[in-house]
């Protein structure tokens, strides 16, 4: 609810354009929307054409990186 009320309240008075860069895959791309409410979608639309296999990780790795950190904690 907060946040929905902040990001709102954000992109409302925010004219100037928003700096966007892509990581995935060792992509270096980087350009610019004009207003943070195209974010989102910007990315969406670069998503589908340079990466269409791409997948939004799960939570599933951060499970794994958890137990692994523990694992390691006990270890020492
Ligand atoms: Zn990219």
């Amino acid at each position: 609810m907060l946040r929905v009320w902040t990001e709102a309240g954000y992109a409302a008075p925010a004219m100037a354009p928003v700096q966007l860069s892509c990581e995935i895959d060792g992509c270096t791309a980087s350009w610019s929307v004009a207003s943070p409410k195209l974010m989102k979608k910007s990315m969406d639309v670069h998503r589908a054409e340079f990466h269409p296999g791409w997948v939004k990780p799960d939570p599933a790795p951060m499970t794994a990186y958890r137990l692994d950190f523990s694992g390691r904690g006990r270890q020492f």
